[in-house]
């Protein structure tokens, strides 16, 4: 029987002052995430169980009880102190998928210090960009990263005062985090830690600007637990597999903090997506809740059902999918491909948890990403001239997503940004930057972004960051970077480049573009595709009309280009309707 057998009836009876109830809590009123995470397992009936089951790329692996998962957090806390590193202070984690990253993070937030994962396929600017404006004190790396991304960068860094090395054998200027560990003590007491107290970082793209760091304080476990056992299902004695990278929110939220406060086993796989051998883990691994992304989903797809048909997956009870949208394809191939439906849900790194999604007992109807989680209040909005917002009760009528505020999860600011902190508001709703679509059941069905973000792979990749690293380039005058439409990753990088008056376009230029932006910005962030052109479209007041461009991209007819230029509800002209 699922967690949540009816959902009208949770939805009901759900108060988020009960639901704090199914944790721990500190003595004396504090809420840690790894006092509730770790700690408490640790210290009770599930101190043997698995909580960490890693398997290395090269088929080394490790396993962490959750009694010993507590230790090595607390020496990794303890090493913190002995940096003289005080509560509210960043570290910084640019790791693989590898057992320290996941102390590290543990650790840091026993420590009260704020932890910010960052992809290992960033380039040296997009890590520059956020550390600087995280204020990154330490940084937890292996060799191999420091030494191609870090090092160049150390001299613009001078607020990061310690590099901890993973993997031994450290560089000038960094210290051996092995040796730290062995010397630190195995024992740490978690300060009471107020629920407000700043617990994580993570990055999201802005159109605009630079990325914006989203701050999530403690009391985001109580979300992350709820979500766990309410979206996810998870249960005693299940092994959990989330196969996104813990560089990026969903990796952090639910391949870290979700499972583990819910007392279930972790599998990490280190190796990068392969279909054959995914479909080896599922069943070897006897993974019992699964979640991914359609960009996955969509690689199995390709690689042919007999995979999975050929594999016993028996044991496989419930998979989730979030980051993109799952289109009905995809759901009706997963239906054939594991006997079971694919759980869709949405979620943004603002939200800090999944708030919208398909749950066990529930009917799925395929592209649909399903009804909000009990304890939130979802509802499609139009924002007025004034600032304010009218709520659309109309079903099946396009509307920007809008949540009320105030859920345990929702990030507290934007660091250093609080204005565009303050515009994500109005009228006591939390405004989404998507477009959706509400049924008569009360199922929601996403339309597109209302701005120019990509999603690439469930990565969402801001265009100014792949235009400003390609505008470093002498021969280059103007960029524009827009997704285009992609059969697997839903959409890729391509950017149109202006070259400089004198130089000539040639393939040989479009390479050397191509390889000078994948080191600058690295694979998660340069483009793919590279066009040049003798100009971009621009409005009167000098932005770039990126989504004309997607139009023309897609031969698609480019309409009225003075409603482009405003900021008007346009859903991208690709995206197919809900229902
Ligand atoms: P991020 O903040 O990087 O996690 O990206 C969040 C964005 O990804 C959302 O605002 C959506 O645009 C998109 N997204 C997340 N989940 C879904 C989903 N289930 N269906 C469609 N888009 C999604």
């Amino acid at each position: 029987m699922p967690n949540m057998p009816d959902y009208e009836q949770a939805r009901a009876s759900f108060s988020w002052s009960d639901a704090r109830g199914w944790l721990d809590g500190q003595p004396g009123g504090g809420l840690n995430i790894t006092h509730e995470a770790v700690t408490r397992h640790a210290r009770g009936p599930l101190s043997d169980t698995i909580a960490l089951r890693w398997l290395g790329k090269h088929g080394h692996q490790r396993r962490f009880s959750y009694a010993a998962l507590e230790r090595e957090c607390s020496r990794f806390a303890n090493v913190l102190t002995k940096l003289g590193v005080t509560p509210m202070e960043a570290v910084f984690g640019l790791c693989g998928r590898i057992p320290e990253l996941y102390i590290a993070a543990l650790g840091s937030l026993a420590h009260r210090a704020v932890f910010c994962p960052l992809f290992a396929a960033f380039g040296p600017e997009p890590i520059h960009a956020r550390m600087n404006q995280g204020r990154a004190k330490v940084l937890v790396t292996t060799r191999r990263l420091y030494t191609s991304k870090i090092a160049q960068l150390r001299e613009r860094l001078p607020r990061l005062e310690h590099v901890l090395i993973t993997d031994g054998d450290p560089p000038p200027g960094c210290l051996d985090l092995r040796a730290l560990m062995a010397e630190a003590s195995e024992t740490y007491t978690i300060a009471p830690t107020h629920p407000e107290h700043p617990a994580l970082l993570h990055f999201t793209s802005g159109t605009t600007g630079q990325p914006r760091g989203a701050l999530h304080v403690h009391e985001a476990v109580v979300t992350h637990h709820v979500t766990g056992r309410l979206a996810l299902d998870l249960r005693p004695g299940d092994v959990f597999w989330c196969t996104a990278d813990p560089g990026w929110v969903t990796g952090t939220s639910y391949g870290i903090i979700a499972p583990l406060t819910n007392g279930v086993t972790v599998f990490v796989d280190e190796g990068e997506l392969d279909p054959t051998r995914w479909y080896k883990l599922l069943e070897h691994e006897a993974v019992t809740v699964w979640y991914t992304v359609p960009t996955a989903i969509r690689t199995l797809m390709r690689a042919g059902i007999e995979l999975a048909l050929d594999r016993d997956l028996s044991q496989l009870r419930f998979i989730a999918s979030v980051g993109e949208p799952l289109n009905p394809e995809a759901m009706r191939w997963g239906l054939e491909a594991f006997a079971q439906p694919i759980h869709d849900n949405w979620w943004q790194t603002e939200t800090g948890g999944i708030m919208i999604a398909n749950y066990a007992s529930m009917t799925v109807k395929p592209g649909s990403m399903g009804k909000p989680l009990p304890g939130i209040v979802a509802a499609i909005v139009e924002r007025r001239d004034d600032g304010s917002v009218r709520v659309i009760d109309k079903p099946n009528v396009d509307g920007e997503l809008a949540l009320r505020a105030g859920w345990p999860s929702m990030f507290r600011t934007y660091v250093g940004r609080e204005q565009r902190y303050n515009e994500c508001f109005a009228d006591g709703w939390y405004l989404t930057g998507d477009l959706a679509q509400r049924d008569r059941d009360g199922y929601y069905w996403f339309v597109g972004r209302i701005d120019d973000m990509i999603n690439s792979a469930g990565h969402l990749i801001g265009p100014f960051e792949v235009e400003s690293g390609l505008l470093e380039h002498d021969d280059v005058a103007e960029v524009a970077a827009i997704g285009k439409p992609d059969s697997v990753a839903g959409e890729v990088v391509k950017a149109f480049v202006v070259l400089q008056p004198e130089v000539e376009p040639s393939p040989r230029l479009r390479r050397a573009l191509l390889a000078f932006a994948r080191k600058r910005l690295g694979m998660a962030v340069a483009p793919r595709e590279i066009e040049f052109r003798a100009s971009v479209p621009k409005t009167r007041s000098g932005k770039i009309m990126r989504r004309l461009l997607r139009a023309q991209e897609l031969g698609l007819p480019e309409g009225d280009t003075s409603t482009l230029e405003s900021e008007s509800l346009q859903p991208p002209m690709w995206m197919s309707r809900g229902p």
